[in-house]
């Protein structure tokens, strides 16, 4: 499941060219089924900071290394 080109992996924060290292893992209760997970790419910076912009907003969330396995019912709402 992992492959392809790297060059395509970078990071999702604004003005970010770094390659990503790190998935962004969460959905908005609002309007997503809880089997659904959107991701987010993030190099070693942002992965911290894309998960806090989330678990602001009250999404559940989890940050896992690129191309880790993902059980959507892992995924947490942090509290801030
Ligand atoms: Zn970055």
């Amino acid at each position: 499941m992992i492959g392809g080109s790297s060059d395509e992996l970078r990071c999702s924060r604004a003005g970010c060219r770094a390659d990503a290292s790190s998935a962004v893992n969460w959905r908005n209760p609002r309007i997503h089924s809880a089997d659904r997970v959107k991701v987010w790419l993030a190099c070693d910076e942002h992965g911290e900071y894309l998960r806090d912009y989330l678990a602001t907003r009250g999404f559940p969330v989890l940050l896992t290394p690129l191309g880790a396995p993902v059980d959507p019912s892992t995924l947490t709402v942090v509290a801030s």
